[in-house]
C-alpha cells in the first residue's frame, strides 16, 4: 500500500507571516485527513515558522532546495542537517527551475540527493522532458536517464520519492493527460524495479504540471500516480484543500 501524498511548493512567494496565515488555514482544512501525507514547503525563510504551525498536525514540511555539503565556505548556501533541524522531513531535489536556471545536472541531482538522505530527509527527486523532447519522442529516454543518475549508488529506495513533472505542464495550464502522465509513471516504476528489484514496488511517484482540483481525480485514479507536486495551486487553500481531499477520498 503507497499512501498517497499533496505536496505544496511554493517556490518563490509569501513572506514568513504570509506563509504562517497560509500553512494555519491549511492545517485547520486537513484536520481528519487520513491516507494522505501533505507536505508544505514554503521558502527557506519561512521554514521554521511554517515549522511551529505544523508540528503537531499531520502536515509535514519539505525544503525546496538544499545543498551536498554538511558546512563550508558555500556562501548562500544551507546544509542538509541545517534542514533537519528546522524541522524538515523532506527536500524537493532536481526540480525543473533549478535545472533551468540554476544549471543543476543530474550528477548535482544525485550528491544532494545522497547528501539528503545520510542527514535524515526523504528526498522528492523531480524529473521530467521538456516539450521538445516529447515532439522528438524520447521522453522515456530522458526520464530514464534523469532517474538512474538522480539514484547512482543508492542502495535503498525506502525513503525516496519521485516527483514526474513534465516542465511543459509546469506552470503553464497544459496538464499532461492521464493517459500520458501513467504511462511515464509506468516507465519509472519499470526502471526502478529493473534496478532495485521488489525494493522499488513502495516508491511514491507523484505527478506534477499545473495539477488543480478540477484535475486531480482522473490522475488519482491511475494506478502508478500516488499522487501531486503542485505549485500555482497550493498558495491558495480553497484549491490545494481541494486537490487534497480528492486524493484523499479516492485512494
Ligand atoms: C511545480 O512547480 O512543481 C509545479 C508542478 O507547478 P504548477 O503546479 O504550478 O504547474
Amino acid at each position: 500500500m503507497r499512501i498517497p501524498i499533496v505536496a505544496g511548493n511554493w517556490k518563490l512567494h509569501n513572506t514568513v507571516q504570509e506563509s504562517i496565515v497560509l500553512s494555519k488555514t491549511i492545517k485547520e482544512g486537513a484536520t481528519g485527513i487520513k491516507n494522505t501525507e501533505v507536505i508544505l514547503a514554503p521558502p527557506f525563510t519561512a521554514l521554521s515558522s511554517v515549522f511551529t504551525i505544523i508540528k503537531d498536525s499531520n502536515l509535514t514540511l519539505a525544503s525546496q532546495n538544499i545543498f551536498y555539503e554538511d558546512k563550508g565556505a558555500y556562501t548562500g548556501e544551507i546544509a542538509p542537517g541545517m534542514l533537519k533541524d528546522v524541522g524538515c522531513t523532506y527536500a524537493i531535489i532536481g526540480h525543473s527551475e533549478r535545472r533551468k536556471y540554476f544549471n543543476e545536472r543530474d550528477e548535482d541531482v544525485n550528491l544532494k540527493t545522497k547528501k539528503a538522505l545520510a542527514a535524515g530527509l526523504k528526498p522528492i527527486v523531480c524529473v521530467g522532458e521538456t516539450e521538445e523532447e516529447r515532439v522528438k519522442d524520447i521522453t522515456e529516454f530522458v526520464v530514464g536517464i534523469q532517474v538512474k543518475k538522480a539514484l547512482y549508488g543508492i542502495t535503498s529506495l525506502n525513503d525516496i520519492v519521485i516527483a514526474y513533472e513534465p516542465v511543459w505542464a509546469i506552470g503553464t495550464g497544459k496538464v499532461a493527460t492521464p493517459i500520458e502522465a501513467e504511462e511515464v509513471h509506468r516507465f519509472i516504476r519499470g526502471v526502478l524495479s529493473e534496478v532495485y528489484g521488489s525494493g522499488s514496488s513502495g516508491v511514491r511517484i507523484l505527478y506534477g504540471g499545473s495539477v488543480t482540483p478540477e484535475n486531480i481525480s482522473e490522475l488519482i485514479d491511475m494506478e502508478d500516480i500516488d499522487g501531486a507536486l503542485v505549485g500555482g495551486a497550493s498558495l491558495k487553500p480553497d484549491t490545494f484543500l481541494g486537490i487534497i481531499k480528492k486524493v484523499a477520498e479516492k485512494k
